[in-house]
C-alpha cells in the first residue's frame, strides 16, 4: 500500500484544483432511524478536504449555506454524531493508504483505512493493531475521534494511547500535526473529541508484535450477572467479554470468554483473511421490524447458552472469527426495522456494580427489551478529558429505538450512572441530555475551551454535538 498522502503531499495553495463536488444525503448512525437530511463530500485527497472547507466558507451568509460540516467515517457510530442537519458531512473514507515501518513498529494511516484493512495486511506480517471494537469496519478517523476501546482495555488502553501522531485540518484550512506531549491539549482534545477539533487526515500508530493470527479462547458459562464480574475479575487472556441474557427467567445468565494471542508461530502467519471476518449473507432492505420479538431472542438466546461450553480452556480461534462475531452477518441493524435501535453503553467505576443491576431492573420495569447485552472490564483512563473508558465496568445493551417509554427509562438510568460517577458513551448515544452530559464528563469545560480555541467560528458541529452541547452555539 502506498503511504498517506497527507504525509507526503503539501497542502496545494490552489485548493480549487481539487475542488470536489458536494451531494444531497439523507445520513444517519449504524443505528438506523430518520436521519438527517443534509450534503456529503467525499474528497479523494487530503488537499481537497480543505478545498471543501472554502466551499463552506463561500456559501455562509448565503441561502444555501451549511450548518456546519462534521467529518465523517465508516458510519459505525450508532447515533447522531457523524451527521449534521443542513452541514456539510465531509467524508473521510477516500484518504486510503498506509505504511509499516517495521523498525518502529508503527503504521502511518490515512484517516480513511479501516481497522480490517489493516489487519488483513498487518498480521500476516507479524503486527496486530493494538486495540480493536466489535467490528473491523471502523476507520482510523473514527477510532480516534471516539478514542475507541477493545475487550482488552485493561491490558492496552484506548486506540488513542498507540497514536503516536496526527495530522489535523483545522477551519482555518491549516494543517497541523500533533503529539501527545509537545502541543497536547489539541491532541488530547481530539482524541475522543468525536470530530469537533478538525478532521484528521492520517495517523501513525504504534503496533503490537503478534506471531500468529490466532487467539486461545477459555470460555465459561455463568448463572448471573454476579458470576459474569467474578469470572471477568480472574486471570486470564487480556481480551475479555461477556455476552449477556437478559431475557430469560433469570437475567444476567451468560458466556464468558477470555482470549490471548497464540505464541510461537503455531500456525503460519500469511493466512489471509483469518485476521477479519466476511459477511455470509446480508440482512435485506426492508426486512419487517415485526420479526424482532422478545420470544424469538429468548429462544435464540437459549440455544446461544446451551450450545457453549460449561467450561472450556484454550480452544483455538482466528483472530477475525473471536473479535468481530457481527461482521459475518451484513447490515444486522435492519433486524430491528426502519425504526432501528439504540445502543446504550454506560461505564461505571469498580464499587458501583448494584447499577449495572439496577439499569437491567429500570429496563425490565419498563417492558424495554434488551436484544444484545455485553459487558467488559476496563483498567485506568487516559489522559483525553472526553475519552469514556475509566476503570470499571462497562455494559452495552441495544434496545428497539421506538419502544415505549424508552427515553424516559434511559433518562432514570442515565441519572444512574451519573450518579455513581460513571457515563454513557457519545459514539453510541442517540438521546443524551445536555444536563446528563455535563453531570457524566466532568473535563467538559476543558475541553470546550481547547476546541473553542481551535475552532473559534464553530464549522465543526455534529446533530449529537447541537443536541447535547458539547458544542454549544446557536443554530
Ligand atoms: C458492531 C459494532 C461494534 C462496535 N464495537 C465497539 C467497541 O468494541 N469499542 C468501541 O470503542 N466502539 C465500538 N463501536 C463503535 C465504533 O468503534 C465507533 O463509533 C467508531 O468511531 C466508528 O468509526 P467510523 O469510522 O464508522 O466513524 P463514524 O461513525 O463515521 O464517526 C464517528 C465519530 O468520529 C468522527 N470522525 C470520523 N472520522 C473522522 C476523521 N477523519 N476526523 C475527525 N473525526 C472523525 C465523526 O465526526 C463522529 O463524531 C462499535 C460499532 C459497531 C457498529
Amino acid at each position: 500500500m502506498p503511504p498517506p498522502d497527507a504525509m507526503v503531499a503539501p497542502v496545494d495553495p490552489d485548493a480549487r484544483a481539487f475542488r470536489p463536488a458536494p451531494r444531497r444525503a439523507t445520513l444517519r448512525g449504524w443505528g438506523g432511524g430518520a436521519g438527517a437530511v443534509g450534503w456529503s463530500l467525499r474528497p479523494d485527497r487530503a488537499q481537497a478536504m480543505g478545498a471543501a472547507l472554502e466551499l463552506f466558507r463561500e456559501r455562509a451568509g448565503g441561502p444555501d449555506a451549511w450548518a456546519g460540516v462534521i467529518p465523517r467515517g465508516m458510519g459505525r457510530s450508532y447515533g447522531d454524531a457523524a451527521q449534521l442537519l443542513g452541514g456539510l458531512a465531509l467524508d473521510m473514507t477516500a484518504l486510503k493508504g498506509f505504511e509499516l515501518d517495521p523498525d518502529q513498529g508503527t503504521v502511518t494511516a490515512g484517516a480513511g483505512v479501516t481497522i480490517g484493512e489493516l489487519l488483513e495486511h498487518l498480521v500476516p506480517a507479524g503486527w496486530m493493531v493494538p486495540v480493536v471494537p466489535g467490528t473491523q469496519h471502523v476507520s482510523v478517523g473514527g477510532a480516534i475521534a471516539s478514542d475507541i476501546h477493545g475487550k482488552n482495555h485493561g491490558a492496552a488502553g484506548t486506540f488513542g494511547s498507540h497514536v503516536v501522531s496526527l495530522t489535523l485540518l483545522k477551519s482555518s484550512g491549516e494543517i497541523v500535526e500533533l503529539f501527545p506531549g509537545a502541543n497536547e491539549r489539541l491532541f488530547e482534545a481530539t482524541v475522543g473529541g468525536m470530530g469537533l477539533t478538525g478532521a484528521i487526515l492520517s495517523a501513525r500508530i504504534r503496533l503490537a508484535p503478534v506471531s500468529s493470527p490466532l487467539l486461545s479462547v477459555d470460555t465459561d458459562r455463568v448463572g448471573d450477572l454476579e458470576q459474569a464480574l467474578a469470572v471477568l475479575g480472574e486471570p486470564g487472556g487480556p481480551h475479555r467479554v461477556a455476552w449477556l441474557d437478559l431475557l430469560g427467567t433469570r437475567p444476567g445468565r451468560g458466556i464468558v470468554t477470555r482470549a490471548s494471542h497464540v505464541t510461537g508461530g503455531a500456525v503460519p502467519l500469511p493466512v489471509r483473511g483469518a485476521a477479519t471476518a466476511t459477511a455470509r449473507t446480508e440482512v435485506p432492505a426492508g426486512w419487517p421490524s415485526g420479526l424482532l420479538r422478545p420470544g424469538a431472542v429468548r429462544a435464540f438466546n437459549e440455544l446461544r447458552f446451551r450450545r457453549a461450553p460449561t467450561s472450556e480452556r484454550g480452544r483455538v480461534e482466528a483472530i477475525g472469527r473471536h473479535m468481530f462475531p457481527l461482521d459475518w452477518l451484513g447490515a444486522w441493524p435492519r433486524l430491528y426495522g426502519s425504526t432501528g435501535l439504540v445502543q446504550y453503553q454506560l461505564v461505571v467505576p469498580y464499587g458501583a456494580e448494584r447499577v449495572l443491576d439496577s439499569v437491567v431492573a429500570e429496563l425490565r420495569r419498563a417492558w424495554i427489551p434488551c436484544y444484545l447485552a455485553v459487558l467488559k472490564d476496563f483498567g485506568a483512563a487516559n489522559r483525553a478529558p472526553l475519552s469514556f473508558p475509566l476503570a470499571g465496568w462497562t455494559l452495552a445493551l441495544d434496545l428497539p429505538r421506538t419502544a415505549p417509554g424508552i427515553g424516559a427509562a434511559l433518562d432514570r438510568c442515565d441519572a444512574l450512572v451519573a450518579a455513581a460517577g460513571g457515563r454513557v458513551y457519545l459514539t453510541k448515544d442517540a438521546r443524551l441530555r445536555p444536563e446528563a452530559l455535563a453531570a457524566m464528563y466532568p473535563r467538559l469545560k476543558e475541553w470546550r475551551a481547547v476546541r473553542d480555541e481551535a475552532d473559534p467560528g464553530f464549522v465543526w458541529r455534529s446533530d449529537l454535538a447541537l443536541r447535547t452541547g458539547l458544542v454549544t452555539v446557536a443554530r
